[in-house]
């Protein structure tokens, strides 16, 4: 109780925290209000953010000036779209020219691979993490989880890990918070952080989604049932329906995920119906086909604005992942918009030499009931390759190679795809530390 109260009191005291709090309340409000008043708030925020990018933003007004727009012409969505689109390579030529004057001071720079493992530099503003907090903040209520609850993150990126100074430790400890490093995790690791939950009991789980399962499959293998939790919250990459079936089954709680990048901050998160809000006043959505607005059940490219990184707004960034709305009211009753699926990353889409698209998710179906193979990678060099990459388990023979040869034939059909199979002991990560299902190097264009 007295790590409750410390945290509290250290939420008032610390300005940053202090921010927090105060976008904590305008969320909570907002995401009970009705569909159109939510697209007018989203809307008044990007008008603002358009109107200071023009002013303060070099590589804006530049933009803006080569398209011959200002602010002013932007008087709808349909304008809104009149703005190119803004790709990583921009971000990395122009990096400098994309800060805003007025915030060149006091701005952390943080930078991200992706899952191409090419890195980005991207600055965040005073405002960022405060209101980053305050929307996981309004996320985690869905699932009765609060500020200061107990967390344990199985987590691997350096920059997001607890810094080794006695504040950070301090904060660690008052946040009640503890971390296992994903990318570093062998059996033995994930034992002991098992044992240290036991004793510990946190209140919720958080984590990359494919090491969370991985977490999850340990424990359940090992029979480790004294682990209560309210929720697990899993992000970065797709998490598969067997993935959360095992962590939901494993822990006896529902998994939400939530989506969102390093560089754009938090975009949506599932609620407890399982749909996956857009926190629009945080951050705007855009899917596009083509350069336009996506019809209800199309697939697209989705397009984000941060509504709230002054010091280097990203407008119409293209984030790297393909999914479509849901247009479905959802039974909890928020007005906040909706994604139906996030169908993955552009690069992971394995675009067919006919030109279809093959998503991820196609492989599990096929492959989901072989239960010889632990995990598996599949991977697309060029147009008309595919090389697949199985993880051995118990029983795996030479027929199981035949099988999976068998079944990816079928499901290519007629398409001229050479499909060669290796297998090995162990799959590791990819070079952004996160387990991919596939991935390939043609690019897909939308
Ligand atoms: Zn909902």
């Amino acid at each position: 109780m007295m790590y409750r109260q410390l945290y509290r009191l250290m939420r008032i005291i610390r300005p940053r925290e202090f921010r927090s709090l105060k976008y904590s309340r305008e969320l909570e409000r907002n995401q009970w209000l009705s569909r159109d008043e939510l697209e007018h708030i989203e809307w008044q925020k990007l008008k603002k953010l358009l109107d200071h990018a023009y002013a303060n933003v070099p590589f804006y007004r530049q933009r803006f000036q080569q398209v011959g727009l200002t602010p002013a012409d932007i008087q709808t969505k349909k304008d809104f779209c009149r703005i190119p689109l803004l790709s990583k390579d921009d971000i990395r030529a122009h990096e400098d020219e994309l800060i805003a004057q007025n915030y060149a001071e006091g701005m952390k720079r943080d930078t991200t691979s992706g899952s191409t493992g090419i890195p980005i530099g991207v600055y965040h503003d005073h405002n960022y993490v405060p209101m980053e907090n305050a929307a996981f903040t309004r996320l985690r209520r869905w699932f009765g989880v609060e500020p200061g609850d107990k967390a344990a993150w199985i987590w691997g990126r350096r920059d997001d890990l607890p810094a080794d100074t006695w504040s950070a430790r301090l904060i660690t400890a008052l946040k009640r918070e503890r971390w296992l490093n994903a990318f570093r995790v062998s059996d033995e690791e994930m034992q002991s952080f098992a044992e240290m939950l036991v004793e510990w009991q946190p209140d919720y789980l958080v984590g990359y989604a494919t090491s969370v399962y991985l977490f999850a499959r340990h424990v359940s293998s090992h029979h480790i049932a004294e682990i209560h939790l309210k929720a697990v919250e899993t992000t970065a990459g797709t998490l598969w329906p067997h993935e959360r079936q095992m962590i939901e089954e494993t822990f006896d709680c529902q998994v939400f995920d939530r989506y969102g990048s390093h560089e754009t901050g938090h975009i949506a998160a599932e609620c407890e119906y399982g749909r996956m809000h857009i926190a629009c006043d945080v951050c705007c959505v855009q899917i596009l086909t083509g350069g336009k607005p996506v019809s209800e059940g199309e697939v697209g490219e989705i397009v984000v604005t941060p509504l709230y990184n002054y010091g280097m707004p990203l407008i119409r960034y293209r984030i790297g992942d393909v999914g479509s709305w849901d247009t479905q009211a959802c039974p909890c009753g928020r007005g906040l918009p909706a994604l139906h699926e996030i169908v993955g990353r552009t690069n992971s889409i394995i675009t067919l030499p006919s030109g279809k698209y093959l998503y991820g998710g196609i492989f599990l179906t096929i492959l989901e009931d072989v239960l010889e193979i632990q995990q598996f990678r599949v991977h697309q060099p060029t147009k008309n390759k595919l090389e697949i990459l199985l993880e051995k388990g118990d029983g795996f023979r030479q027929e199981t190679i035949d099988l999976v040869h068998e079944r990816t034939i079928k499901l290519l059909g007629d398409e001229p795809i050479n499909v060669s199979i290796l297998a090995t002991n162990e799959i590791p990560p990819t070079v952004s530390g996160k387990y991919l299902v596939t991935t390939s190097d043609v690019p897909v264009e939308f």
